[in-house]
Order: structure tokens, then C-alpha cells, then sequence
């Protein structure tokens, strides 16, 4: 199935025509070009519960998809992907949150976003062009542990996959006994980010930071 998968992805971005040549500078994987060419499909940036990333509702006359408007960038390109995949793959309508991760059109709807916004091929090139997992998730504009997830299936980077991994288990262990999670888990990445080299830091922080709040607003 997940050979299946990985072929309707890859079959959304040669229909929609994103090329995946090796001569890339940027990388050309649009949403917005992507949804361009399913115009019947509804999308919303809205107030969702605080554990719903996203919604993907279908009836006989409608399919939508609802993204929770407050999460940070990646994260809700990760989850448009993810509900888009419920989309393509037939999937009942579904409700993204934490504790429904398990279920195996959840599973799908990961892989699919997954295979969708980190084609194996543009990983393997930009995995010989890129010095850490952090600077090849902001080319792909997705969290630096969803890159990790990847590149591990991949084979690639065992160790550095491993770190990145550990990091964050560790960090979501942590939180939840924390006050004031958000702010200290804030914080936490700055104090990671001291390790990288200025330029890539200073990527980094305008990529990902802040992790809440008003910038969340203008997809
Ligand atoms: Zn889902």
C-alpha cells in the first residue's frame, strides 16, 4: 500500500506539473498550485480546537478541508498535505488530532503528505547538497523532525536522524509537566539553533519562530 501511495503522490505533482529536476534552486513543491487544480475542493485557515491540527469533511456534494489557523507554517503545510491525502485516497471525512494518530487512514493521510512534500528523489539530491537535516527541512519547508522521519525511511543519515528524533522525544516528554510549555520549548530551540553556523540560524529563526500567534494568520 504504501508503494501506492507514494505513485498518487507523485502522480498529484507531474498532473499539476511540478517538475522534480535536479537543476532545482527552490524548492517547487506549491500547495497553492497544487489546490489550483481542485478547485471543487474547499479550503479554510480557521479556529479549530487547540488539539485539531485539521478536518477533512466530505459529503455527496462537497469535499473541504479545515486547517487550524494558529499552528506554525510547517505545521500546517504538513497537515493541508495530510488532509489533501484523505482527499486523493477516498478516505471517510476525519478529524486530525492527537489521539487519533493511530488509526490507519491517519497513517495514510502521513505517508501521503509525507511522499507529497518530500519526493524520495528531491531528498536524495538535496541529502548530497546540504550540510544538516535542519537546513534540508527549510528547503523542503517542513519541521526538522518530519525531515528526520523521511531521511530515515530513506536510509539516510542514521545517526543524525536518531539525534533529531531523540531531540524531540525528549522535548515532548518535558512538556507537559512544564508551565508555560510553549514559551520554554521556544527558548529550548534558540539555545539548539546557538549550534548552527549564523546564516543558517538566522534561516531558521525566520522560518520557524514564533511558534504561535500572529504570524499564523497569513497563509
Ligand atoms: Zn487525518
Amino acid at each position: 500500500m504504501r508503494a501506492t501511495i507514494e505513485a498518487k503522490a507523485l502522480e498529484v505533482l507531474f498532473t499539476c506539473g511540478i517538475p522534480l529536476s535536479n537543476t532545482l534552486e527552490t524548492n517547487p513543491i506549491s500547495l497553492r498550485t497544487i489546490f489550483a487544480r481542485y478547485p471543487h475542493l474547499i479550503l479554510r485557515f480557521t479556529d479549530l480546537s487547540p488539539t485539531t491540527d485539521g478536518a477533512y469533511v466530505r459529503n455527496e456534494r462537497a469535499h473541504a478541508i479545515y486547517i487550524n489557523r494558529k499552528r506554525p507554517y510547517v505545521r500546517r503545510r504538513f497537515s493541508l498535505a495530510h488532509e489533501f491525502g484523505h482527499y486523493i485516497l477516498g478516505h471517510p471525512s476525519s478529524t486530525s488530532t492527537f489521539g487519533s494518530r493511530n488509526h490507519w487512514t491517519e497513517v495514510q493521510a502521513n505517508q501521503f503528505a509525507a511522499f507529497l512534500l518530500m519526493p524520495r528523489e528531491l531528498v536524495k539530491l538535496l541529502n548530497r547538497r546540504m550540510c544538516s537535516i535542519a537546513e534540508i527541512a527549510l528547503w523542503f519547508r517542513v519541521s526538522e523532525l518530519a525531515m528526520a522521519i523521511r531521511m530515515d525511511e530513506l536510509g539516510l543519515r542514521a545517526f543524525e536522524t536518531r539525534l533529531v528524533r531523540f531531540r524531540y522525544q525528549r522535548l515532548r516528554q518535558s512538556l507537559p509537566a512544564r508551565k508555560g510549555g510553549e514559551k520554554w520549548l521556544q527558548e529550548r530551540i534558540i539555545r539548539d539553533l546557538r549550534s548552527l553556523d549564523f546564516e543558517t540560524r538566522a534561516r531558521v529563526i525566520r522560518a520557524f519562530l514564533p511558534l504561535q500567534g500572529k504570524e499564523c494568520a497569513k497563509d
